[in-house]
C-alpha cells in the first residue's frame, strides 16, 4: 500500500491516474500535481467517474525545485512518478533527493536550448541516489520502456546473442485533424527533426533527418507501411546492456500529409527553438506552435485505429540464427472507452503505472539510477498482459 504522486496533468498523466487508480492494492492514496491545478481537477474528476477512487490534486512549477520538495513533505508520497516534460526530469531528480523519495520517468532530460537527448544528464544522478539508497527508473514508457523490457526478455529467453535490433513503432491510427502530434507537439516536433542515428559497429552513424525508410509490412491487418529511421533515446542504454549488438536502429511511420506538413512549417522556421523578437518580445516559434496545436488530451474521442510497436531482433541461440518479433498492438478507439485518451498516452500511461507498481511492491528494487533492460523483464512482461498491453512474441523464417 503506497502514495504515488504523478507530476503532469496532460494525456500521459491522464493515463497514469486512471491506471494507478485501477490497481488501490498498491496505490492506495494517489496525488496528481501539475503547473495548471484546473488540468488535474479534470482527471480527477474523470477518474472518480470511473473508478470511484479519488485523487487529490495540487498546483506546482516542477521547474523550482523548492516548490517540489515542499509538497513532497507536505503530503509524503512513496514515489514520484514524472510525466511533466523531459525539461522537468533533473529538478524533479534534485526534489528526490533532497526530500528522499523514489522517482520514475518516461522520458529522458533535454536542455530545452539543445534539441538532443542524452542520458548522461540522469546518469551522473547514480552515485547520489546510491548514496541516499533511493532508486531512478528512467523512461517506464513504451518507446523508451516497453521496447527496452521486450529487448530484455528476449535476451533472458530467447537468444545468447542479439546481432541486430530494429524498434520499429507504428501509429496507424487517424484523428481525422490536418495537423496534430500524439504527445506533446514540442518535444514531439524536437524529435522528429533531429538528425537520424542509428548504432553500428561500436559507432554512432548519422543521417540526414527522416532521410531513410523502409517498408513494413505489420500484423494484425494494419499491412505495409512506410517507416523512417530517427534517433531514439533507449538506443543510448540497450547498445550498453545487449550482449553481442552489432547493429541497433529505431523507426517510426508517418503519413504523407504528416510530413507535407512538418516540412511546410519547418521551411517557414515554425519548428525552431531559438527565440525570435516580435512586437518587443522573445518568442520561440516552436512553443508558439504547440500552443496553436491540439492538446494531445484532445485527441482521443477524435483518434481511430491502431498502434503496432515492437522490437525485431536478429541473433543466435544454440548456435542457429534466430529472428524474433515481439510488439503489442493496441487500439485507440478501446483506450478511449477505458480511460478516455488515445492509444499513444494510454502505451505510455500503462507502463509509467507498471513501473511504479513493481517499484512499489518491492519487486523492482535497486539503489541507484537505472534504465528498464537493467531489471528483471518477467514481472514487467506478465503485468503488461493484465494491465492492458498484451504482447505477441513471433519467431520469423
Ligand atoms: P502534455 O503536453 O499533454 O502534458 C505535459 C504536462 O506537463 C502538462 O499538463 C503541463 O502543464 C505539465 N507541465 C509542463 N511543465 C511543467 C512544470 N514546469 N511544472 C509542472 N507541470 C508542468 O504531454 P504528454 O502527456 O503527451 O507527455 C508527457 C511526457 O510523456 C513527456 O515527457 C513525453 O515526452 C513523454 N512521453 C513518453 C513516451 C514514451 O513512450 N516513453 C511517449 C509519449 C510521451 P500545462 O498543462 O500547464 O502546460
Amino acid at each position: 500500500m503506497a502514495h504515488v504522486l504523478i507530476i503532469g496533468a496532460g494525456g500521459v498523466g491522464s493515463v497514469v491516474a486512471h491506471k494507478c487508480a485501477q490497481v488501490p492494492g498498491v496505490f492506495s492514496e494517489i496525488s496528481l500535481a501539475s503547473r495548471t491545478k484546473a488540468k488535474c481537477d479534470a482527471i480527477a474528476a474523470g477518474v472518480a467517474k470511473r473508478t470511484g477512487v479519488t485523487v487529490s490534486t495540487h498546483q506546482l512549477d516542477a521547474d523550482v525545485v523548492a516548490e517540489t520538495v515542499a509538497l513532497i513533505r507536505k503530503i509524503k508520497p512513496e514515489l514520484v512518478l514524472n510525466v511533466a516534460l523531459p525539461y522537468q526530469d533533473l529538478p524533479l531528480m534534485d526534489a528526490c533527493l533532497e526530500a528522499g523519495v523514489d522517482y520514475l520517468d518516461t522520458a529522458n532530460y533535454e536542455p530545452p536550448e539543445l534539441a538532443k537527448f542524452e542520458y548522461k544528464y540522469q546518469w551522473a544522478y547514480r552515485d547520489r541516489f546510491q548514496q541516499a539508497d533511493l532508486m531512478a527508473l528512467l523512461g517506464s514508457g513504451f518507446d523508451p520502456g516497453v521496447t527496452n523490457v521486450f529487448c530484455a526478455w528476449a535476451q533472458k529467453h530467447h537468444f545468447d546473442e542479439i546481432h541486430e535490433l530494429d524498434i520499429i513503432d507504428c501509429n496507424a491510427g487517424d484523428h481525422g485533424q490536418h495537423f496534430a502530434t500524439n504527445f506533446n507537439p514540442e518535444i514531439n516536433i524536437r524529435e522528429i527533426t533531429q538528425r537520424g542515428r542509428y548504432w553500428e559497429h561500436g559507432e554512432w552513424l548519422e543521417t540526414d533527418p527522416l532521410s531513410w525508410s523502409m517498408t513494413y509490412d505489420f500484423p494484425d491487418n494494419i499491412g505495409p507501411k512506410k517507416c523512417f529511421l530517427l534517433y531514439h533515446e533507449e538506443l543510448e542504454s540497450l547498445v550498453l546492456h545487449l550482449k553481442g549488438l552489432k547493429r541497433a536502429r529505431f523507426w517510426m511511420t508517418f503519413s504523407d500529409q504528416y510530413l507535407t506538413h512538418l516540412r511546410v512549417l519547418e521551411n517557414v522556421g515554425m519548428t525552431g527553438i531559438k527565440p525570435v523578437e516580435y512586437e518587443g518580445r522573445a518568442i520561440v516559434p516552436l512553443k508558439f506552435l504547440k500552443a496553436v496545436l491540439p492538446e494531445p488530451a484532445s485527441l482521443g474521442p477524435l483518434t481511430k485505429g491502431k498502434t503496432c510497436i515492437g522490437c525485431l531482433l536478429k541473433g543466435i541461440k544454440d548456435g542457429r540464427e534466430k529472428k524474433l518479433y515481439v510488439y503489442n498492438i493496441c487500439r485507440h478507439e478501446d483506450a478511449y472507452n477505458e480511460v478516455g485518451s488515445q492509444a499513444i498516452s494510454y502505451t505510455t500511461g500503462v507502463p509509467a503505472m507498471i513501473g511504479a507498481m513493481l517499484m512499489l511492491n518491492g519487486t523492482w528494487k535497486g539503489r541507484g539510477v537505472f534504465n528498464m533492460e537493467m531489471l528483471d523483464p518477467d514481472p514487467f512482461m506478465a503485468a503488461l498482459n493484465l494491465h492492458g498491453l498484451p504482447w505477441e512474441a513471433v519467431e520469423l523464417a
